[in-house]
């Protein structure tokens, strides 16, 4: 009866992932008891046997030792005194391990110590696999009742807790003062407002979906055994078949196969009306968080909607945290470390904590930095260092002035800053001290630091009371940081820097940043290296080229990133101040503790010289092809480049933002693809759900349409560019091979997706607002100099206005205090007008739209059949027989069908033309200066100077690549020594070619024997 009692017990433990049983039963089993015993019989089958084999088979474990294929040698385990043997010893094994190879055997050998060898071991030996996907440990989470934390008793209930709580005394360090005050809040909150058992996880996933799930996931562990059911079926009817022994096979698919299929329906036919729920449920509420935000739904209760449901339905692959918070910065070699950047993890209360004193230091900062110091301070946004920048590169273009852009970055700037220069000295001067010297610190420049540090700093300086520089300061002693693969033993104790990722990183930053941004601009005044432009303060969009006050240029800031625009009327000029501003910038910094990297791509020139001594200035400061500017002062060389990456954007020196279409596009592919599996292409949506969808994933990676000229070249590519992309939706909806016909416009029509021209209004006029709200002088000043920035923005206020007139002020330079107070005071009125009007626009685009359609539609049909009629085609491929419209066509034709290239691509090698001694000192300057002459092609000819491999043609991806690459200011030298004489090119060897065929054909007639 014990022994019953035991084995009923052993029901709670099948879960298992390894159950092994050893017992001396003294009972003997019956042979093939399915699943469990197989065919070795020994002994009359007896009561504590037939109840051991039933346990086991209730358990799913099965005895090694009965079977013929697994055990070897004498079975028997007991020997009697009357020397009759017996089998009474039984290893059996079970649980959710994948079992492989399964040994049995009997070892009389074995000495088990005990005074009579009566009974003999039994041994097993089994190799396998143990199951361990089960959930790991979960992040603590705690959830508390934020509904009653919000009435007016939990407010009074939490406030009385709060006074009650007991300050710890001073002699307390920081760390464990916070810990205290953490494990006080969480414990208060815990009592007082705990959270609700079965609070409902997401706000659009309704109960019944929850419930449903939870007795389908019930239903499915408690089926869970009979999942492998049908492999299990084959490998048993495959051996069935083999040794033709009888293993239950036709019973085990009749009755184990129904009770399978009968498992599965209950699990699909729960799943499918799961499925069915959740698609109307998402569908709505995806529509309403695209198109009106986000319903009452915290971030914590969203990544539980993302991760649960989403996670479940894609197959998610739930990754560790360490994997992510390795952050990877997406270019270089993952293997590498300066890949990667740091992430700062604050506890709730820290973060309160830092945005308390944030707040508290907000005037200061705002009062602090210079007006185009942006980022730190608040409503400045990454568009105004951005079209300032533009915007006098613009007006200088114009104008046909030189100018030169120093763009300046810093070497991890936000890590190796001395953040006492910040906040006064945090723990020792000696420490302070040993760090300017490690950052290649002089004396001079040393003593001038500590001067202002022993003054209390940048803070002190901005006029920030002592208290909250204290407390600032209190931030930062014993920093540290582990890595991903700490193992709870080394960390490093970090004494620089200023924690990026944390909000106060960037003040920190900013404090002391200004300090070198007003060194450097104090030398540019007094050097007189500076510009100014005249600001019309009450003329706003509507300047009137009267004159203004004048307004001191500075430097365009973002962040850690400075642009400084230099201009001159005169090149030789400009360079010579290009030169100082770039000595003054590099030493300052320097002598901040900070290194600017000058590496390629990062601190970089784009000098546009214009004007005449433009060439001689070239020839002056950039002999032998130098792609760099001198700068003697300090003994280096700045790189100059004709593109530049300025806050998300590329700038070229052409200004032509062609590059910048190529940036932008690809970026905003990318955004697709990355959402298109989870989002844009998921079948369960609806077609304007998914529109929406595609308005805030993919076309707001469009962020800087407000700085583009709305017109040219880059620009219609852009636009078609984001057309193609919208049309990529329309994927689930039309045929692929239909798809790539319908035409553009149709496509934005059916879609109803704003198209770009539209966004950038939008854009341009939000821009505006910002302007208005908190743009310095100077921007304005800019911009009114500029002029067509301003023309494009009162186009669009002419636009938003149009049809409301009367309620709007009028559009001139006398109407412009009124603008500035609604724009000012009610930027709400114009959001929801633009709005409006987009909408409005949308539907009167349609019928012209339509119009053109038809009216393109009706030209092609009637080409078509103009084209039997008999039409004259000029270009045409007489090897092919087939006619293009343009000459264009036809060498692509020619290039891809038969090879073909021009001339002088054939002769183009290196950066010095052999013919004329013209050193172009790049390839893709030779290759236009010989597209140009063909006099040199031809001399190149004549000698035979072919080049050994083909130059890349122009437009061509290697082409761009390579221009970039070899960039230089230089001007072309012509060495008058060498050279060859021009001759007139002769014929292109497809020519001689074709000649040479016909000569042998005509020859080979000839020799023909009439
Ligand atoms: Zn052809
Ligand atoms: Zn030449």
């Amino acid at each position: 009866a014990v022994f019953l009692k035991l084995l009923s017990e052993l029901d709670g433990i099948k879960n298992a992932a390894l159950l092994i049983i050893g017992v001396d039963l003294n009972g003997r089993v019956p042979p093939n008891y399915m699943g469990v015993t197989g065919s070795v019989e020994l002994g009359e089958p007896d009561y504590a046997g037939w109840a051991f084999v039933d346990t086991l088979a209730n358990l799913g474990a099965w005895i090694p030792s009965t079977y013929e294929s697994v055990h070897s040698g004498d079975s028997e385990t007991y020997r009697h005194p009357s020397a009759t043997a017996h089998r009474i010893d039984f290893i059996a094994l079970g649980g959710r391990a994948t079992l492989g190879d399964t040994d049995s055997w009997v070892n009389p050998q074995f000495d088990n110590g005990s005074p009579n060898v009566d009974h003999h071991m039994l041994q097993v030996k089994c190799s396998g696999a143990i199951d361990n996907n089960r959930e790991g440990r979960r992040l603590w989470r705690p959830r508390y009742d934020r509904d009653r934390m919000a009435t007016q008793e939990g407010r009074t209930a939490l406030h009385e807790a709060l006074c009650a709580y007991e300050h710890p005394g001073w002699e307390v360090p920081a760390d464990q003062h916070c810990q205290r005050l953490q494990t006080f809040l969480a414990d208060t909150l815990e009592t007082l407002f705990p959270a609700e058992k079965h609070a409902s996880r997401a706000s659009y996933i309704p109960d019944i979906v929850w419930d449903l799930r939870r007795a389908k996931n019930h239903f499915k562990a408690r089926v869970r055994h009979r999942r492998q059911m049908w492999q299990d079926a084959v490998s048993r009817a495959f051996r069935q078949w083999h040794r033709e022994e009888d293993y239950d096979v036709d019973y085990l698919v009749a009755r184990e196969g129904l009770m399978y299929n009968l498992a599965a329906a209950a699990i699909n036919t729960a799943t499918s009306r799961i499925k069915k729920i959740l698609n109307v449920a998402k569908n709505d509420s995806m529509r309403k968080i695209a198109t009106e935000g986000h319903q009452g739904v915290i971030q914590q209760e969203r990544d539980d909607i993302w991760l649960n449901y989403f996670g479940e339905q894609e197959m998610g692959e739930r990754l560790e945290v360490a994997n992510f918070i390795e952050a990877y910065k997406n270019s270089g070699t993952p293997s590498i470390v300066e890949n990667y950047r740091s992430l700062f993890i604050s506890s709730f209360l820290g973060k309160s904590y830092h945005k308390t004193l944030r707040t508290l230091i907000g005037p200061e900062i705002e009062q602090l930095l210079h007006p185009l110091h942006c980022g730190t301070r608040q409503s400045t946004p990454v568009a105004f260092p951005g079209i300032y920048v533009l915007a006098a590169l613009r007006k200088l273009a114009r104008d046909g002035r030189s100018c030169a852009t120093l763009y300046v970055d810093t070497k991890a700037a936000y890590y190796k800053v001395v953040r006492d220069l910040a906040t006064g000295c945090i723990d020792s001067d000696a420490q302070v001290i040993s760090l300017f010297r490690a950052f290649g610190l002089d004396d001079e420049d040393l003593h001038d630091m500590m001067a202002t540090i022993r003054r209390g700093g940048m803070i002190a300086a901005a006029g920030v009371n002592s208290q909250l520089r204290h407390a600032i300061k209190d931030l930062h002693p014993r920093t540290w940081f582990v890595t991903t693969y700490h193992g709870g033993g080394a960390l490093c104790w970090s004494k620089a820097g200023s924690r990026p990722g944390e909000s106060f990183a960037d003040v920190i930053y900013a404090f002391i940043y200004s300090r070198v941004l007003y060194r450097v601009h104090e030398h540019l005044v007094a050097e007189e290296l500076n510009f100014t432009v005249e600001w019309e303060a009450d003329a706003g969009v509507f300047p009137t080229g009267q004159g203004g006050t004048t307004e001191q240029a500075w430097e365009a800031t973002w962040a850690d990133d400075s642009a400084y625009v230099v201009e001159d009327e005169c090149p030789n000029r400009l360079v010579a101040k290009a030169r100082r501003v770039g000595a003054l910038v590099l030493s300052v910094l320097t002598s901040h503790g900070m290194q600017p990297n000058l590496r390629p791509g990062k601190t970089s020139f784009m000098v546009q010289l214009r004007g005449p001594g433009s060439t001689t200035t070239r020839r002056k400061y950039f002999n032998r092809g130098k792609a760099a500017l001198t700068i003697p002062d300090l003994a280096l060389e700045i790189p100059t480049v004709c593109q530049y990456r300025h806050l998300g954007g590329v700038i070229d020196l052409k200004m032509t933002f062609k590059p910048e279409v190529r940036h932008r596009l690809a970026v905003a592919s990318q955004a697709y693809e990355s959402a298109k599996k989870l989002l844009l292409h998921n079948k369960d949506l609806e077609l304007p759900t998914r529109v929406a969808l595609f308005e805030i994933t993919v076309a707001t990676s469009y962020f800087n349409l407000a700085l583009w000229k709305p017109s040219g070249p880059a620009w219609t590519s852009l636009c078609a560019g984001h057309a193609r992309l919208v049309r990529k939706l329309l994927t689930r909806n039309v045929d692929h091979a239909l798809l790539f016909k319908v035409p553009l416009p149709l496509i934005m029509w059916v879609t109803k997706c704003l198209p770009i021209d539209l966004l950038a209004k939008t854009q341009r006029l939000s821009l505006l607002v910002s302007l208005v709200q908190a743009a310095p002088g100077l921007l304005w000043g800019v911009l009114q100099e500029e002029k067509d920035w301003m023309a494009t923005v009162r186009e669009d206020l002419r636009w938003a206005t149009s049809g409301r007139e009367k309620h709007w002020p009028m559009l001139g330079v006398q109407a412009w205090p009124d603008w500035w107070r609604v724009l000012h005071d009610s930027p709400q009125r114009l959001k929801r007008l633009v709005k409006c009007r987009l909408v409005e626009e949308q539907e009167a685009r349609i019928i012209p739209e339509a119009t053109e359609l038809c009216l393109w539609a009706m030209a092609r049909t009637l080409r078509e059949t103009a084209e039997h009629v008999g039409r004259t085609v000029v270009w045409q491929c007489r090897q092919c027989k087939v006619g293009f419209d343009t000459k264009a066509s036809l060498s692509v034709h020619y290039f891809k069908k038969h090879g073909r290239v021009a001339m002088y691509r054939l002769f183009t090698q290196g950066t010095k033309c052999r013919a004329c001694g013209t050193e172009c000192w790049s390839e893709g300057r030779l290759a236009a200066h010989l597209r140009a002459a063909p006099l040199c092609v031809g001399a190149l000819q004549a000698a035979g100077c072919r080049a050994d491999r083909l130059a890349p043609g122009f437009g061509s991806r290697v082409r761009r690549k390579s221009d970039v690459e070899q960039y230089t200011p230089a001007a072309t030298e012509r060495d008058e020594s060498g050279g060859l004489p021009g001759v007139a090119p002769t014929w292109h060897p497809s020519v001689v070619e074709a000649y040479n065929e016909i000569c042998d054909i005509i020859q080979d007639e000839l020799a023909l024997p009439y």
